[in-house]
């Protein structure tokens, strides 16, 4: 009688509502409490920001950045974009 009411590996029991839940579920999913004993790190593994995502940043070719306001700016443009400071290392010619 007791092994079919055996929890499944990892399975954990909600102090909420005592509904009983997954070990891949990090909340309850009858009432949305936090597993109990879940660290907010063991939380954080699968939202932490990933950092092989940086090429997604990188900037376009010939992009610069404003040195008054820090934007950043297209090659083609030869003030900033969005205080209109000239792009540093251009020759204003007069
Ligand atoms: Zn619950
Ligand atoms: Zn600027």
């Amino acid at each position: 009688f007791g092994d079919k009411f055996k929890k499944p590996e990892g399975a954990w029991e909600c102090d909420t509502c005592l509904v009983e839940n997954k070990a891949v579920d990090t909340k309850c999913v009858a009432c949305m409490s936090a597993k109990p004993g879940a660290s907010a790190a063991s939380s954080s593994a699968s939202s932490a920001p990933v950092f092989g995502l940086g090429d997604a940043f990188k900037k376009p070719e010939g992009a610069w950045d404003c040195d008054v306001c820090l934007v950043q700016n297209k090659a083609v443009d030869v003030q900033c974009v969005a205080c209109q400071a000239a792009k540093p290392g251009v020759s204003v010619e007069p």
